[in-house]
């Protein structure tokens, strides 16, 4: 094994420790599942990953997507998210390759996502992305919009919705963003019982620097870039 490879086997060893350790301190068990997030880097690396027991993957580019996992098909049980803003221009290229759409930020996406998914005939889970914090520059339902939302893409039968995103503010101590993923929690709960959601379950929420308090809060996925991979050079 290359160096550079068992670097990587021992900080992903390490990130599961932690999440276990964020789970334990919040009474919950073995239900946060770590996305590796390969943005910006090559497939080999994706492949290193896969051979130290990774199985899930997200990317937040379409475009990058398309070009990494045709690479990496042969790799049984590899799983890919879309995590970054998607265009509905390319929702027939998102509906082939991901497993699931983490960012949905509109309705009208939603609705051009179930259309490709029912043209391959299959149901597509998918995640509101929910901008708690209402930061200009970033994508996602605003909270008070999202009863509504949900309401409309019940319909949807080609969409499976499985719960919420949300990428929270920059802050140097992630103690600052735990209100950010309570609300997400709360939004959850709410919904889930508002609109009686069957496996409304999902909270993504939680990156390299504030995964540990997401999981307190209640986290179920976390997307991990740079504590498994480095610092990305953009
Ligand atoms: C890049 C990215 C991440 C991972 O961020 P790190 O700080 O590298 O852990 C998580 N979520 C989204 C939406 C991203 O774009």
């Amino acid at each position: 094994m290359t160096e550079r490879a068992s670097d990587l086997e021992g900080r992903l060893r390490e990130v599961q420790e932690e999440i276990a350790q964020a789970a334990a301190r919040a009474g919950r068990s073995g239900d946060v599942r770590l996305v590796a997030v390969t943005k910006t880097f090559p497939a080999d690396v994706v492949r290193a990953a896969y051979e130290a027991g990774q199985r899930l993957f997200g990317e937040n580019r379409v475009q990058e997507a398309v070009a990494k996992a045709p690479l990496l098909a042969e790799l049984e049980g590899i799983e890919w998210h879309l995590i970054g803003h998607l265009q509905t221009n390319k929702a027939r290229q998102a509906a082939e390759l991901f497993d699931m759409i983490e960012s949905v930020d509109s309705v009208r996406l939603a609705t051009a996502l179930d259309e490709r998914a029912g043209r391959r005939g299959i149901v597509l889970p998918m995640l509101l992305e929910v901008n708690v914090a209402r930061e200009e520059a970033k994508s996602g339902f605003d909270p008070d919009t999202l009863l509504q939302a949900v309401g409309e893409l019940a319909q949807l039968s080609h969409l499976q919705l499985r719960g919420l995103m949300t990428v929270a503010p920059l802050a140097a101590d992630p103690e600052d963003v735990r209100p950010v993923f309570r609300r997400l929690r709360e939004l959850r709960d709410t919904l889930r019982e508002q609109r009686s959601l069957d496996g409304f379950d999902e909270l993504s929420m939680g990156m390299s620097g504030d995964y540990r308090v997401a999981i307190e809060e209640g986290s179920t996925l976390v997307r991990i870039g740079r504590a498994l991979f480095g610092e990305r050079s953009r």
